[in-house]
């Protein structure tokens, strides 16, 4: 499934493994204290190789963890990129500790990271849905109106943004999410 914006711009959902799919930057879904996990942060470092882990070593040396809502920048190893941002998203904690804000900052932060960079494309999975347990529905309508408003401003140099959704349940939401969301004329 597909959204065209205005400016060639678009904006993608496949059902895939993020750490496949080329373009200038790849998010991770980390955890504070960036040092891997499970889920896409674990296939991301085994299939970037060590030098991803040995870039967030020096980060966390210079500046500890990430706070959530944020993220940092490596290099993408071995992976078909050029960055891995990696983003920390909220654990859902029955909606009372500020997950919406802090799960569309995180998209936010790293559209702003690909700008700053002047990069064309980016990937993100579905942060904060699998062990952090935020309920897909909600995180996919925010995830798709962070990406979307992006997109519809005419000075957004990003032509590309893809979700990487591992399952097919996921992909639904995603896409449902899209579909609830109008076009811009
Ligand atoms: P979080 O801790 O932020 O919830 P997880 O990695 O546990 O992060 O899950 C986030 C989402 O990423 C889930 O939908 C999970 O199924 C998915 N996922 C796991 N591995 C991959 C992968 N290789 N590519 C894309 N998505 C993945």
């Amino acid at each position: 499934m597909e959204r065209r914006f205005p400016g060639g711009k678009v904006l993608r959902l496949v059902i895939g493994d993020i750490t496949r799919v080329p373009a200038d930057a790849i998010v991770n879904a980390a955890n504070s204290a960036l040092r891997g996990g499970g889920g896409v942060d674990g296939a991301i470092h085994r299939a970037g190789g060590p030098s991803i882990m040995q870039e967030l070593d020096e980060i966390r040396a210079r500046q500890g963890g990430c706070p959530t809502g944020s993220a940092v920048v490596t290099g993408a190893g071995n992976l078909p990129a050029r960055y891995v941002f990696h983003a920390v998203g909220p654990i859902w904690r029955r909606g009372t500790h500020n997950e919406p804000a802090l799960l569309a900052s995180c998209y936010r932060t790293c559209l702003a990271l690909a700008e700053e960079r002047g990069l064309s494309t980016i990937s993100f999975p579905s942060i904060s849905t699998g062990a952090y347990g935020y309920p897909v529905r909600e995180a996919a309508s925010i995830a798709i109106q962070e990406v979307c408003r992006h997109l519809e401003r005419p000075e957004t140099r990003l032509r590309e943004v893809t979700f990487v959704l591992f399952d097919q349940a996921t992909w639904e939401a995603y896409a449902e999410a899209l579909r609830q969301r109008a076009p811009v004329e």
